[in-house]
């Protein structure tokens, strides 16, 4: 191993919402010193705007353009698996769609094993994380870092989706995070006025100048180093430069939940047999490393529209889209400056249910060519539904020793008949919205997958051979107490000291909504449960 050896309190490797909060954070004492290594680059000319969701989803600059492998569950496709690879991770490409979750998921984790992460215990984090623009909101916070805007677009589209709502049984609920999820609203979005507000601009720009706070980008952590049962720093390369740092305190892995499992493993950290196939020498035998994963599997349904002026499909093709460019420069409006969807959903399929177990997104335009984000040639809108918490476990596990070989990815979708069953019934309320009376007026025909897609076994089969993911995989270091967990409730991986885990992989169930706000909170977390250790 080359090059000098360099010594810091804390090593955080990957620069995403968690890890980029959580070096933040630990660099405010300055008698700590933190060093925060991160494999993309610092940065993307597009990475501020809200758009580079669509620009990065499927560029190699900014994004690890993982892919699952073919499984029966999806008709054997391979689906794309877009990671941030840049300072503020996933938090810098994202849909940006602001959602806490539901009090239920974080008491469901507190009764799972990870005592001190209820609802209770969460809450005041998530409070700590925004700045909600309504200000005094109820349950809300205000002045922290992350700005939370409400999507201020104004289309007949939308006021006609909340009448339709209405008109199918929900209800409009004008804060899906303050004390009840239920119901369709205007989406929360991590923007203020136009920018994009990734963990990059909110809590490490602030931090980025301070002494203490070490942040090497173009740097890929390839080991976590043990002695024993301690561990006691990391390998890494830069631009084919191998390099070591030592942490005097302790590292903490925030590479995410593909690639924290992929990186015990090469370091010997994970299940035993997997290890071996690969050459791989047994550190720390720990099965439950890449298992327990879990995403968000999302059935479109695109119709035409009759008023062209109401989808972006018309309003940013072409002239348009030069006059959209324009509107975002003098304004911060338009297209341009669109979460995912301006629009969200939180909907029980069964009136039985005690919290919503669906989520719509409300899209005015449609895609033609997701891998070149072209718009679709006609005017239309999308509406998307995914399950809050699906059941379905996968596993995300090295294929390789060879650190630059993606990892195996396989999702297992819809593989439990709850899944199953939430999914087609999920698929029928977003036409029954759509069809409702109120949308009369604007509602053209279904064009994908059309009406002779009905029943339950043509539904799935559809959702099969078309859908993608959400893009929040989770869960592959998971949290608790049993044997199927990697840390423990102050994300201390089992069995070893000085060596924590703090990101999406570490949640014990999926969240009730996207996950940038959950990894965020965890961000947050680890840094009160690093500080109160130290
Ligand atoms: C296209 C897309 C759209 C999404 N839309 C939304 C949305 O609208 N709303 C929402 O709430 N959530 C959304 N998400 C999900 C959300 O952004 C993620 O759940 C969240 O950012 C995960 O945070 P994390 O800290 O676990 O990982 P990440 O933010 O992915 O961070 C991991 C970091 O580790 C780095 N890294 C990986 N391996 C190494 C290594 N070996 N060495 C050094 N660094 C390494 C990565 O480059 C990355 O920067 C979306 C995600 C994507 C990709």
């Amino acid at each position: 191993m080359g090059g000098a050896v360099e010594h810091y309190d804390y090593i955080v490797v990957g620069a995403g919402s968690a890890g980029a909060v959580l070096a933040a954070r630990l660099s405010e004492d300055p008698r700590t010193s933190v060093l925060l290594i991160e494999a993309g680059r610092a940065g993307h000319v597009y990475a501020q705007l809200p758009i580079s969701f669509g620009l990065l989803i499927h560029n190699a600059a900014a994004n690890w353009l993982y892919e699952s492998d073919p499984e029966p569950g999806t008709a054997h496709r391979a689906i794309p698996v877009p990671r941030g690879k840049l300072l503020g991770g996933s938090s810098a490409i994202n849909g940006l769609v602001w959602v806490r979750g539901q009090p239920l998921d974080y008491d469901t984790w507190a009764q799972m094993g990870a005592r001190g992460w209820s609802w209770q215990d969460v809450a005041p984090v998530f409070d700590r994380i925004e700045d909600f623009e309504t200000r005094g909101a109820q349950g809300r916070g205000s002045g922290g870092p992350l700005h939370v805007s409400i999507v201020p677009d104004q289309n007949p589209l939308y006021d006609a989706l909340f009448e339709a709502a209405v008109e199918a049984g929900y209800r409009v609920n004008p804060d899906y995070n303050g004390k009840d999820q239920e119901g369709i609203g205007k989406t929360q979005a991590s923007i203020r006025r136009g920018r994009r507000m990734s963990v990059s601009h909110c809590y490490l720009k602030p931090a980025i100048g301070r002494s203490n706070l070490r942040v090497v980008t173009e740097a890929a952590a390839r080991r976590v180093l043990l002695e024993g049962r301690r561990c006691i720093g990391i390998a890494y390369e830069r631009k084919g430069q191998p390099a070591m740092a030592r942490a005097r305190r302790e590292v903490i892995l925030s590479a995410g939940a593909i690639a924290t499992p992929q990186l015990l493993e090469l370091s010997g950290i994970g299940g035993p047999q997997i290890l071996k196939a690969h050459g791989i020498e047994v550190a720390h035998a720990l099965p439950a490393v890449g298992e327990n994963f879990r995403d968000h599997i999302n059935a479109r349904i695109v119709w035409r529209v009759q008023k062209a002026r109401i989808s972006y499909n018309t309003r940013a093709r072409g002239l348009g889209a030069a006059g959209q460019a324009l509107k975002y420069l003098a304004t911060g409006g338009g297209f341009f400056s669109l979460p995912s969807a301006p629009l969200v959903a939180f909907l029980k399929t069964r009136p039985e249910l005690a919290t919503p177990d669906v989520q719509m997104h409300l899209i005015p335009y449609a895609i033609k060519d997701p891998k070149r984000r072209k718009l679709q040639d006609f005017p239309s809108m999308t509406v998307a539904c995914y399950q809050l918490r699906p059941q379905s476990l996968g596993s995300v596990h090295i294929r390789s020793a060879d650190p630059d070989a993606h990892p195996a990815i396989r999702f297992n979708f819809l593989a439990d008949s709850i899944d199953q069953r939430t999914m087609a019934d999920g698929f029928r309320m977003m036409r029954r919205i759509v069809e409702a009376r109120a949308m009369d007026h604007l509602r053209g025909e279904e064009y994908s997958p059309g009406r002779h897609v009905e029943s339950d076994d043509q539904i799935l089969t559809w959702i099969r051979n078309n859908s993608q993911t959400a893009y929040h995989p989770i869960g592959t270091c998971r949290m608790g107490q049993e044997p199927s967990t990697v840390v423990d409730e102050r994300l201390r991986v089992h069995g070893l000291e000085r060596l924590r885990i703090a990101d999406a992989s570490v949640f014990p169930t999926m969240p009730s909504g996207n996950t940038n706000a959950p990894s965020i909170m965890v961000g947050e977390k680890a840094a009160d449960l690093i500080r109160a250790a130290a």
